[in-house]
């Protein structure tokens, strides 16, 4: 296994600071699993500023779903397909 990745949001690489575990267990205490699905890796910077945005960025897929008759879950796992 490589101990970096590239950060799908600023296309960074970087080392992976902590143990993949640690930073899954994180994740599913923040993400539904359909979110956990649709997920990229995207590096610490990225994330920190991604959180804020988290409700609006929900309140939009849901707002995108129930405008294509999907549930959020659905449309989220079509995206994660895509
Ligand atoms: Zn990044």
């Amino acid at each position: 296994m490589s101990d970096t990745f590239t950060c799908a949001n600023c296309g960074g690489t970087f080392g992976k600071g902590r143990p993949d575990e640690e930073a899954a267990a994180e994740a599913r205490a923040i993400f539904s699993p359909a979110e956990l699905a649709a997920e990229s890796v995207v590096c610490d910077l990225c994330f920190q500023l991604f959180m804020p945005a988290l409700p609006r960025l929900r309140a939009e897929i849901d707002q995108e779903a129930a405008a294509s008759g999907l549930s959020t879950d659905e449309r989220l796992r079509r995206e994660a397909r895509a």
